[in-house]
């Protein structure tokens, strides 16, 4: 699978910078057998000028924070010291273009109840940067995004992930290259690590709040169709709805902007290339490398 780490890895554990080949953590821990961990997806960048840049790196930490308390788990550590931690290990690793993963987790316990303290580890790998260029064939899964009144929806909690890994496999099972959940109404969700948008007659639609894990990623790109002049609206809307679209793509820190070639076999009609989608993309692209960016007129 993927090569993570090697001999000269190191890891931020709980304090201290830790070779990952030695780090442990405890098997008896409540995370490891119930799912019960926190963690974030942040990107960092070599930027235009370059100089290494972790994208909203206050947003993913205070994501953290709010997704440890949603579930009841004791959080210690402030945004600020975390970036400057996130910072110092980039640099150990010799990182620029990576891929950061914190995970806070709980300590040995085998019941239900709650801890009196948490432990945290951050992780960074490379990641290549932005191609973005292939369009993805998706399959509507058989699998229906947790149920909100089951789980803290908007906590990036690990267990959550099964679900995704279900819905993903069986995406690939089946010969599509990613899977699109529906909420537990049938109306379209998300992706199983990232958010969706549909472009139609110019203007770009994205599910409401409610039922899906509302990315930074998405926070982005509503940001940048303000900026752009796009016009663009929250809502519920159904597949069948979403196969009409002109155009969608998904969004997320990994996948960043990424298109959809087809749902379930039906062809999104529009050329990615003169989409406005496409525009997001490129305006994305320059926004986590800080590149400055001027669209190119007449967008809507
Ligand atoms: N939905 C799910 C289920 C995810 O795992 C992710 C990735 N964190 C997203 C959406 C996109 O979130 P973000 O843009 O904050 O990475």
């Amino acid at each position: 699978m993927g090569s993570y780490y090697n001999d000269h890895t190191v890891l931020w554990l709980n304090g201290a910078f830790t070779k990952a080949t030695v780090a442990k953590m405890d098997f008896y821990s409540q995370s490891f057998h119930y799912g019960y961990a926190v963690f974030e997806g942040i990107r960092s960048y070599k930027t235009h000028s370059g100089e290494t840049k972790i994208f909203k790196a206050a947003e993913h930490y205070d994501r953290l924070h709010q997704s440890a308390l949603a579930l009841n788990m004791p959080y210690t550590w402030s945004t600020e010291k975390l970036i400057a931690i996130t910072y110092e290990l980039l640099q150990k690793n010799k990182l620029q273009d990576a891929y950061i993963r914190p995970v806070v987790y709980a300590p040995a316990n085998m019941k239900f109840d709650q801890n009196d303290e948490s432990f945290l580890v951050v992780e960074a790998w490379k990641m290549e940067p932005f191609l973005g260029e292939k369009l993805l064939r998706v399959m509507t899964s058989s699998f229906q995004r947790p149920n909100p009144k089951g789980f803290k929806i908007t906590a990036k909690a690990t267990g959550h992930y099964v679900n995704s890994i279900l819905a993903s496999q069986e995406a690939k099972a089946n010969g599509y290259d990613e899977a699109l959940l529906l909420d537990i109404n049938d109306n379209v969700a998300e992706a199983p690590g990232a958010n969706i948008f549909f472009e139609k007659e110019g203007k770009l639609f994205t599910p409401a709040p409610g039922n899906i894990l509302p990315g930074i990623t998405r926070a982005t790109v509503l940001e940048l169709c303000s900026k752009m002049g796009i016009p663009v609206a929250e809502k519920f809307f159904s597949v069948e709805e979403l196969k009409k679209a002109d155009a969608a793509f998904f969004c997320g820190t990994a996948a960043e902007i990424v298109g959809m070639e087809s749902l379930d076999n039906t062809k999104f009609p529009a050329s990615w290339n003169k989409s406005l989608s496409k525009k997001i993309q490129d305006a994305y692209k320059h926004s986590v490398t800080e590149k400055e960016f001027k669209p190119a007129l007449a967008l809507v």
